[in-house]
């Protein structure tokens, strides 16, 4: 039995930790008081979707958490939305009423909002990731949770501005605390340290060091602004040489591997800062030499969503697309239908650019 006004579906589904995820039907709600239901055009496999096969919080889970669309059923009392607004979804939407977001760290906030109405299987409510679940074409959010795509701005784009875009613009214009002229350095040149790399020109960085394995990463990571590329095993030289020997002010490992961790930290130079944007597994540990660390006055800190302020910052960086000063358009690899997407989750990075989107017809 349907609830009035739910659609038929299908959506990617993780039943189980450590299983590829699957295609199964679905029904989705209506939406419910201040929500709009988004017919999704876009949507990017991010590395947290990959990784949550071995860490998802919950099973069943409806996986996606970078997309846009066009809002296509709007619940009551949004006067905000209507039928046909071109919208991206935000994952972390804060509730504005929290201690953290009263306290204006919005970006701490305790309780971020997700929809009431449900994605069911067989009947049964499924969790979405991150509030959303854009594996889906047909995704349920609070209103604020869809922003505004300014014309001008493809919803492929738009799709990717959703996490990777928010997370290295945000990691080096919000979570950094450089200087102009500061020397940077990127462990990891995908999709987000590419968005780094942007940023921290942006920000009027002087020397910026792109470190990654790939070849290709590497030059992309050159046309997105790094001064100066890496493989992994002569970074430390690169660096030197960048720096004139001082070291990195901020470094950010994107990877989410204590070894690189390390490296990172190894490479600072006194009074630098670590950036911490990569996902760990969970339970992984990163062990330093707090000596050098304490006296070299040195920090750590992490970084969740660029620590963004999503209701104000992403209507800004969908604007820098307007306006060219951002391109997410070069990150764009393949693209693929749902249908093919259960196939990418044992096939490794694409080859043919930073992001793999889900094009819904
Ligand atoms: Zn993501
Ligand atoms: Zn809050």
């Amino acid at each position: 039995v349907s609830a009035p006004g739910a659609i038929a579906t299908e959506a990617l589904v993780l039943v189980e930790l450590g299983r590829k995820p699957e295609l199964l039907p679905v029904e989705v709600d209506a939406p419910g008081l201040g929500e709009v239901r988004v017919s999704m055009r876009a949507a990017g496999l991010c590395h947290t979707d990959v990784s949550a096969i071995e860490d998802a919080r919950t099973v069943p889970v409806v996986l996606g958490h970078e997309g846009a669309g066009v809002v296509e059923a709007v619940g009551g009392g949004v006067a905000t939305h209507r039928p046909g607004d071109r919208v991206m979804l935000c994952w972390k939407t804060p509730c504005l009423r929290c201690r953290r977001c009263q306290g204006g760290r919005v970006e701490l906030c305790e309780h971020p909002r997700e929809s009431l109405g449900q994605v069911r299987h067989k009947g049964r409510p499924l969790a979405r990731m991150l509030a959303t679940g854009c594996f889906c074409p047909s995704v349920l959010v609070p209103a604020e949770a869809a922003i505004p795509v300014p014309e001008g701005v493809p919803l492929e784009v738009a799709a990717l501005v959703g996490c990777a875009v928010a997370t290295g613009v945000g990691a080096a214009l919000r979570t950094a605390s450089f200087d102009p002229g500061a020397c940077i350095g990127v462990w990891g040149a995908g999709a987000v340290g590419q968005n780094i790399v942007a940023a921290a020109r942006m920000r009027a960085a002087g020397a910026i060091v792109a470190v990654d394995p790939v070849p290709r990463r590497r030059e992309e990571a050159r046309a997105a602004g790094a001064t100066h590329v890496a493989d992994p095993a002569s970074a430390a030289a690169v660096i030197a040489e960048a720096s004139e020997g001082r070291g990195l002010d901020t470094a950010f490992e994107v990877v989410g591997e204590p070894a690189v961790m390390r490296a990172a930290l190894d490479a600072l130079a006194p009074g630098g800062e670590l950036v911490l944007v990569g996902a760990a597994r969970r339970g992984a540990e990163l062990t330093f030499r707090p000596r050098a660390f304490m006296s070299r006055q040195q920090r750590i800190v992490g970084c969740i969503y660029g620590s963004l302020r999503p209701l104000a910052d992403l209507p800004a960086l969908l604007a820098w697309c307007a306006d060219g000063r951002l391109d997410p358009a070069r990150l764009i690899g393949d693209r693929i239908p749902l249908a093919d997407l259960p196939g990418r989750f044992s096939a490794g990075p694409g080859e043919a650019g930073a992001r793999t989107l889900v094009s819904f017809p």
